[in-house]
Order: structure tokens, then C-alpha cells, then sequence
């Protein structure tokens, strides 16, 4: 049974705890025992780089999306101002390491194993270093840096942080832009809102520091043991897990007795709480990668997490030291990442140390600063010698994922001789640590046959370089595996490409097809719509005819009757001037039987005629 670090222990020698018996612990497959190169660095005590007058602040510092740029060419900034804002739930904001002016937004060198570049934000710095006000959640008992194996007093405030909420402090966290330091640069906030919503019980601290030369995380405990403790009770909270165990090799008992003092003074600043931190200090043998996250989880609890899956699928959460400072940082005195420690080191520096460097410095800054000799640099190396890999140029920026500048001199590093045929030794296999078949996979990433790279779990590989440092026939193996990877990367990505531009082209045919059928539908209907108002109009004009039908009937009937009366009223008419025509020519007739007409003269007659004439007038005037 693993046993808990009791209080009493605090002046315990790591030895005397581990020949105790103290720990239970289990063991992961494979591995090597490495020199580990630390105590050239280890030795004193965290440095702070000088702000350059030129900062190259890469926007994609995280796994995921790069961050979108807010500022723009011309405009003054503030140290711990944003400079780009998350894009998307996998992606962390990037904050100014130092105040002055933007000179550009472009695509600059970064540090990275592709060798690619990134959009960057270039700033000009100024003398005056103005910072943005920061906001903290919980007021900061400034800690004073103690000297490794002190016992100190916690002042951190009581209660504090159980008043916080989990959306407080992991919003906080978010907006801090932290991200995972120990290698991996997974946004922390989306981890945790991730293993929060997965109820995960345990919370791990990598604090292995497992890499020869890298000793950032070391110094970091032994001289900020109360950040690291206080980060972890908040990642604790936030995730909520009941137990916290924080891993770390033994060969760092200074780090380990710092750590046991400042969750001593915790305690003993909260005994009025009813709440212990829950917190496990547990040693694990220095054995390369005992700081491999599957690895540490392994030995810690005995469980392995399954192939292609997470620690949270057995309710684990893994995260490193640096990152539990990160967010103590951000919640305690309200600053972003904007600064890390990194180790300078190897035989061509001339002072080794740990110094904490604002984000976006150039590399060649910071190595001026530790002091280089020059003419003794082999090799520039970005991590450790394991897993880390060579820079082309020391004129990039140092960024969130820079733990280590390794400067090697002619030797130090030892170059491997010509790969020879394998011999089948099976070394590479007796050291993998995650129980693959290195040379089998070297033999189809050989032949490119990625299939059965796949079949073999290829992707499990952790790229430790435990095979090829094991190999003596000095094949180069774990290369092999990143180059299948990428390989296997490039071409799931195509085929993501291509599914998605059928994907798009079949949407586009569905849709023109609805579109289509749409617009025949809207005609019909349009026609069927017209042929009712045809229909429609034509039974109304009908009925409108009918209608006037009826009523040209009645003024027939009314004209008619108008016309009857007036033929009556003509008839009665004509048969009044008839009968005046009638009664004339009766009264002419009398006159002329009256007079005696026979045998007149031409003249007589002439009167006659004249006097008739003159009667027929009088009658028409009459
Ligand atoms: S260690 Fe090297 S030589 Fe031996 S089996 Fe593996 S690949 Fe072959
Ligand atoms: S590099 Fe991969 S294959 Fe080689 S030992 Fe490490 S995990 Fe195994």
C-alpha cells in the first residue's frame, strides 16, 4: 500500500523516506538509465532575463488554433496586454512580454521542429516596461524566495480558494493564456474544463524532470515551492479531485524537501481548516522516461492508460509543475504567461542557470546574457538531448514551449556513428517503454508500408528515443517513426481534405437538387395560382355579364315602354296634321264649287292662282 507523506517528515531525507519503505510503487516497461547533466545548471538560483528591444511573439504558442491578432501595426502596447485572443475552444490567448510599439504582424521564424514559420507580433520595446493593471481573484502574501530546505510559513489567504468558483478560476485561467509547459502546450483551461466534466479523482503533477541537462522544473520547486503548491490546490478544485500525488525523480531532494516544507506550512496556516491539501510527494526512480506522462502514471498507480486514450479515461489528470506555478500566477496576482523559466546550459554557455524569460526574447539575447562562448557551439538544441531537437538559428524567440536551450561544444553530444544493418538484437524492444516493436516498425516505415505501421501502434510511440539510444547498430529508429507519423499526418489530412471537398460537393449537388425542385414547385404552384385567378375572373366576368344581362333587360323594357310612348304621342301627332290636311283640302274644294272658275281669262286665272297661293301660305303660318 502507497503511504501518504505524513507531516512529521518534512525534515526527512528523501533517501532515509525511500530505504524507509515509505512508497509503494509500481514500474513501467523498458527505459534507460541516463547521466543526467543536471548539476551544471541546478545550482543557483532563478535569473531574470533583460527585456530585448525587439520581442517576437509567435500567435500559435498552444496546440490547436492559432490566436487571432487584436492589435495592429503602429499600436502601443502594454506589457500583459492582449495581443491575440483565443480562437475556438482548443486555442490560448498571447499577451505582450513588454511595452512599446508593434513594428509589424508577419510570418517569422519559430522555434519548431518542422522548421515552419508563424504569424508573429513584433515589438519594439520602450524603457519603460508599463504594464496593464492586473486583476488577481485572491489577494497575493507576497512569498519571499527561501532558500531550498527552509522551513517557511504559508501565508497564502485562508479560505480563498475553496470561496472561488470553478468557472472563476479556470475563466482566469483561460484568459492567462496557460497552457501546458511541460511539453505538450495543450490549452489548460479546455483540459480542465474537460477532466472537470469527466469527474476525474486524481490529479497528477509531473514534476520527473526526467530529460539529462533540463533542470527549469527543479529550480521552480525548490525556489517557488508555495506557487507550485497553491496552483495545485486550485487545479485540484477545479477538476475536483479528491487526491493530488505529485511525481518527482529522486534525484532532486532539494526540490523534494522544498516542496514537503511549503505543504507543511499550508497546512499549518489552515489548522484551523477542517480541509488537509490531500497532497502525495512521492519519489520515482530517476530512470528515463519516468517523466513520460503514461510512464509516471504508471509507476504512481499501477494503471496503464489504454492505447490511444487518455489518463482521463481512467480518471487521471496529468499536468506539469511549471503549469501549477502558471496558474497560481494568474489567480494570486492576475498575470498572464507572458515569461518562463528556461535552463541554458551545456558546454558552451559559460554560466549554466535557470532564467526566467520573458516570451518572444530572442534566443541569442539570452544567451548573451548567460554568457557564450562562440567558437565552442556545435549544436543549438531546443529541449534535451532525448526529445528535444536542433535549431537552425539562434535569431527565433524563446516561446511557452522553450524549457530548455542546450548549447552543446564538439563532443559533448556524441554524433552516432553510420547506421549498420539490423542485427536482431531485440535491445530496442527490451527498452521501449510503451512495449512496442521498434524494429519491426523501423522495417515497414523502411518499406512505407503505413498500414501496418498502424497495426503495430505506431502512434503509441512516445518518441523517447529509449530504441535508438538501445540500438548498436545506431539506426537512427524514433527518426523513422516521426517521419512515418508525419507521413501518416499528411495523409489523413489529405484524405480529411478530400472527404470534406466531396462532403462539400455533394451538399452543393443537394442543394442546387432542392433548389431546383423548389423553383418547379414555386412554378407550379405559381401556374396552379394563375389558373385559379383565370378561372376566378372568367366566373366573374360571367356573373358580371349575367348581371348586366339583367339589367339591359330592364332598360329595354324601360326603353321600350319610352318608345311606345313616344310612337304614341308621333301617331297622335300625324293623325292631328292629317286631319288639318283633310279639313284644308275639303274647304278648298268648297270654295271652288262656291265660285264660278269656268272660262276665266289669263289673267283671272293668274289672280286666282296667286290668291290661292297666298291662302295656302296663310294656312301653313296658321
Ligand atoms: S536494437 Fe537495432 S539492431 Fe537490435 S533489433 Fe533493434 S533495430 Fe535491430
Ligand atoms: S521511441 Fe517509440 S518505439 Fe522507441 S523506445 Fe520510445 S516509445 Fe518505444
Amino acid at each position: 500500500m502507497k503511504q501518504s507523506i505524513k507531516k512529521n517528515q518534512t525534515q526527512q531525507s528523501l533517501a532515509d523516506s525511500i530505504k524507509a519503505g515509505l512508497y509503494k510503487l509500481w514500474s513501467f516497461p523498458g527505459g534507460i538509465k541516463l547521466p543526467g547533466n543536471k548539476s551544471q545548471s541546478n545550482h543557483q538560483p532563478i535569473t531574470s532575463a533583460k527585456t530585448a528591444r525587439q520581442l517576437v511573439i509567435p500567435l500559435n504558442q498552444h496546440i490547436g488554433q492559432a490566436a487571432e491578432p487584436v492589435v495592429q501595426v503602429g499600436d502601443k502596447v502594454l506589457k500583459g496586454q492582449v495581443l491575440g485572443h483565443a480562437h475556438g475552444i482548443i486555442s490560448a490567448p498571447v499577451h505582450a512580454s513588454g511595452s512599446g510599439i508593434v513594428t509589424a504582424i508577419e510570418e517569422r521564424p519559430i522555434p519548431h521542429p518542422s522548421g515552419l514559420s508563424a504569424l508573429c507580433v513584433v515589438i519594439d520595446t520602450d524603457d519603460y516596461e508599463q504594464c496593464v493593471e492586473y486583476t488577481p481573484l485572491i489577494r497575493e502574501n507576497k512569498v519571499s524566495e527561501a532558500q531550498a530546505g527552509e522551513t517557511r510559513e504559508n501565508s497564502a489567504d485562508e479560505q480563498s480558494i475553496t470561496a472561488l468558483s470553478n468557472e472563476q478560476i479556470n475563466s482566469q485561467i483561460a484568459d492567462a493564456g496557460i497552457v501546458g509547459l511541460g511539453g505538450a502546450l495543450f490549452p489548460a483551461a479546455a483540459k480542465l474544463h474537460t477532466a472537470e466534466k469527466m469527474h476525474t479523482d486524481t490529479l497528477i503533477i509531473n514534476a520527473a524532470e526526467c530529460e539529462p541537462y533540463i533542470t527549469c522544473d527543479d529550480v521552480l520547486m525548490r525556489y517557488r515551492p508555495e506557487e507550485v503548491i497553491l496552483g495545485i490546490l486550485l487545479i485540484k478544485k477545479v477538476v475536483g479531485a479528491k487526491k493530488c500525488l505529485i511525481g518527482i525523480e529522486d534525484n532532486k531532494p532539494e526540490a523534494y524537501e522544498a516542496l514537503l516544507s511549503a505543504i507543511s506550512g499550508y497546512t499549518h496556516a489552515h489548522k484551523t481548516a477542517q480541509t488537509e491539501p490531500q497532497i502525495e510527494i512521492i519519489p520515482v526512480p530517476a530512470r528515463y522516461p519516468a517523466g513520460g506522462e503514461k510512464q509516471l502514471i504508471q509507476v504512481l498507480t499501477g494503471k496503464e492508460v489504454p492505447s490511444r486514450g487518455l489518463p482521463m479515461d481512467i480518471g487521471i489528470i496529468c499536468h506539469n509543475v511549471a503549469t501549477a506555478a502558471a496558474v497560481y500566477q494568474a489567480v494570486y496576482r492576475g498575470e498572464p504567461l507572458i515569461s518562463r523559466i528556461v535552463t541554458i546550459t551545456g558546454g558552451a554557455v559559460k554560466v549554466p542557470q535557470n532564467m526566467e524569460v520573458p516570451i518572444g526574447t530572442p534566443i541569442r539575447d539570452v544567451l548573451t546574457q548567460a554568457g557564450l562562448n562562440e567558437e565552442k557551439i556545435e549544436k543549438v538544441i531546443m529541449g534535451g538531448p532525448m526529445m528535444g531537437f536542433a535549431l537552425p538559428s539562434i535569431d527565433i524567440p524563446v516561446t511557452k514551449a522553450t524549457n530548455c536551450l542546450l548549447i552543446s561544444e564538439k563532443d559533448e553530444l556524441t554524433t552516432p556513428p553510420p547506421a549498420m544493418p539490423c542485427i536482431r538484437c531485440a535491445r530496442c524492444s527490451d527498452s521501449c517503454p510503451m512495449s512496442l516493436l521498434p524494429q519491426q516498425m523501423y522495417l515497414y516505415a523502411k518499406s512505407r508500408e503505413l498500414d501496418k505501421l498502424q497495426e503495430y501502434n505506431l502512434f503509441d510511440c512516445i518518441e523517447c528515443g529509449c530504441c535508438s539510444y538501445a540500438c548498436p547498430s545506431n539506426i537512427p529508429l524514433v527518426q523513422y517513426y516521426r517521419y512515418a507519423k508525419n507521413e501518416i499526418n499528411n495523409k489523413t489530412q489529405e484524405r480529411n481534405k478530400a472527404d470534406l471537398a466531396r462532403k462539400r460537393h455533394e451538399f452543393r449537388e443537394e442543394r442546387l437538387e432542392k433548389a431546383k425542385l423548389a423553383k418547379a414547385e414555386a412554378a407550379r404552384l405559381r401556374k396552379e395560382k394563375l389558373a385559379k385567378k383565370k378561372a376566378l375572373d372568367a366566373e366573374k366576368a360571367k356573373q358580371e355579364e349575367a348581371k348586366e344581362a339583367s339589367s339591359d333587360d330592364k332598360s329595354d323594357s324601360t326603353a321600350s315602354e319610352k318608345s311606345a310612348a313616344n310612337t304614341t304621342a308621333a301617331n297622335s301627332a300625324d293623325l292631328i296634321q292629317e286631319a288639318i290636311a283633310r279639313a284644308k283640302i275639303k274647304k278648298a274644294q268648297q270654295q271652288s264649287q262656291r265660285k264660278n272658275t269656268e272660262n276665266l281669262t289669263e289673267d283671272q286665272q293668274n289672280q286666282i292662282d296667286e290668291a290661292n297661293e297666298r291662302r295656302s301660305k296663310n294656312s301653313q303660318i296658321e
